[in-house]
């Protein structure tokens, strides 16, 4: 349990000092994924797609497509290619246009369909 919530309870204070000050426990927090395009080809962008439940990864010919922000985190995608996908630790993922959320990872050219 985060010592906040432990201080919180005793002093009344519910709130951390985010975002003025980094909060340690975000560290534990799931975050969306990042992808080693190296390691990416067409079968496992496909593959990525099926196993994505939210539908945040498809295959557009040569480009692995993968909308930030209809992601969950949920990690299933890292645990089917876990050498070609991390976790990004990154979870401020507000932007001022929706559009600005789908990332386009171009396939290696060795790789494409
Ligand atoms: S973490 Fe889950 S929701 Fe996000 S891209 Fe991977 S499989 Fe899809």
């Amino acid at each position: 349990m985060p010592l906040w919530f432990i201080r919180g309870l005793r002093r009344g204070v519910v709130t951390t000092r985010y975002p003025a000050r980094p909060e340690p426990s975000a560290a534990s927090l799931p975050t969306p994924p990042a992808f080693r395009a190296e390691r990416l080809n067409a079968d496992l962008a496909d593959r990525l797609g099926r196993v994505c439940p939210s539908r945040a990864l498809r295959r557009e010919e040569d480009v692995l497509i993968f909308d930030v922000g209809a992601c969950t985190a949920c990690g299933r995608c890292r645990e089917a290619a876990p050498e070609a996908v991390t976790a990004s630790g990154e979870f401020e993922l507000a932007a001022t246009a929706r559009a600005r959320l789908v990332k386009r990872i171009p396939l290696p050219r060795e790789a494409r369909p």
